[in-house]
């Protein structure tokens, strides 16, 4: 049976749901090594919380992370990957996700494929293009399959893991060193879960004319992530880190909650993968009404409250 890496995927600390979802995906295409690269004295904390069909465990500790950022993890899982040969490394498909599998790839002359939705036992990965108006299976021919796979899109095998774990010891290479972090800024997260990684999701874009309190009223009563259109994030009314779109974040929550959107095609790109789609919008006519399953015709500042309403009153 051929082995399969996977990249723990950290919140912080803390390993992610979607290292379960990455599991669950390598173990249609063979054994799951998970691979775990941390800061000195971290890493123990992490295995321990591992999750889903994992067999084995690589930990690679190393103090050079914190200065050296990306391309030091890029380095160390580069050098495992070319000692250990494994079929394929699955890797979470965001920013931080997508950079590592570019260089990895590069580093070991092998085929990359970025932002699947599903990975068959073959290895055959599922990609959703042109703002998901197109379906595209293919398959990496040359060296490891290296694929990023975006959090929510397969579900989770979360059953008990006891795998066996080796401990390695790597330096980072000096030609990975290149660059020094000077100084980090802690991002602020608040109360609400990570964006691409929330169960729901509810969006504001101009129909909210920079008044977001209705739709984050209603993302809290729903344990939601707040996103945002272009329109609203260009505007300056929300954060770019929560822009959905195109040229923003990839979401596929079980529920997503569209207010004041119009519904253009570059909005669709990042969210029409949501497995249940909610539209708040005054215009009947509004195109983003093609791809929900439930429709509200009205002012979003009238149901939204009501809406909000209504949750907090059923979870009394
Ligand atoms: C290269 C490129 C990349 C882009 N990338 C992205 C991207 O990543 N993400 C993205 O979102 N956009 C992106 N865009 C912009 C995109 O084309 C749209 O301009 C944008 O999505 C529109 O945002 P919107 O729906 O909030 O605004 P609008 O299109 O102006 O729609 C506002 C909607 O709100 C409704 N409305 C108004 N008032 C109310 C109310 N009180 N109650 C209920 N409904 C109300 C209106 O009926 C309307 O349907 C991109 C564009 C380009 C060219």
């Amino acid at each position: 049976m051929s082995n399969v890496f996977i990249l723990v995927d950290l919140q912080g600390d803390a390993v992610s749901k979607t290292t379960a979802e990455l599991a669950t995906a390598g173990a249609r295409m063979g054994d799951v090594t998970a691979i775990v690269v941390a800061a000195p004295g971290k890493s123990g904390a992490i295995v321990s919380t591992l999750t889903g069909p994992i067999s084995s465990v690589i930990s690679i500790e190393s103090e050079d992370l914190a200065t050296h950022g990306v391309p030091a993890y890029a380095d160390l899982i580069s050098q495992i990957v070319s000692e250990k040969k494994p079929s394929a490394l699955l890797i979470a498909s965001h920013a931080f996700g997508k950079e590592i599998a570019g260089r990895v790839a590069i580093a070991t002359d092998s085929g990359i494929i970025t932002d699947a939705v599903d990975v068959a036992a073959d290895g055959t990965a599922t990609q959703l293009v042109f703002g998901g108006s197109t379906t595209v299976h293919s398959k990496i021919s040359h060296g490891v399959s290296i694929m990023t796979i975006r959090p929510n899109t397969i579900e989770a095998n979360t059953a008990a893991a006891s795998p066996a774990i080796e401990n390695v010891s790597k330096s980072v290479s000096d030609v990975a060193k290149k660059v020094r972090i000077t100084a980090t800024q802690p991002f602020v997260k608040g109360g609400r879960p990570e964006l691409t990684e929330a169960n729901i999701v509810v969006s504001g874009g101009r129909g909210t004319n920079g008044d977001f309190a209705a739709v984050e009223g209603l993302a809290d009563a729903l344990g939601a992530a707040v996103g945002a259109s272009r329109a609203a994030t260009d505007a300056g009314w929300y954060p770019h880190t929560h822009q959905v779109g195109q040229t923003g974040k990839t979401v596929s929550p079980q529920l997503y909650v569209a207010c004041g959107i119009s519904g253009a095609i570059q909005h669709r790109a990042g969210m029409q993968t949501s497995k249940t789609i909610v539209v708040v919008n005054k215009d009947a006519e509004a195109p983003i009404f093609d791809i929900a399953d439930f429709g509200v015709i009205g002012d979003l500042f009238a149901v939204l409250p009501e809406a909000t309403e209504g949750v907090i009153a059923r979870k009394s």
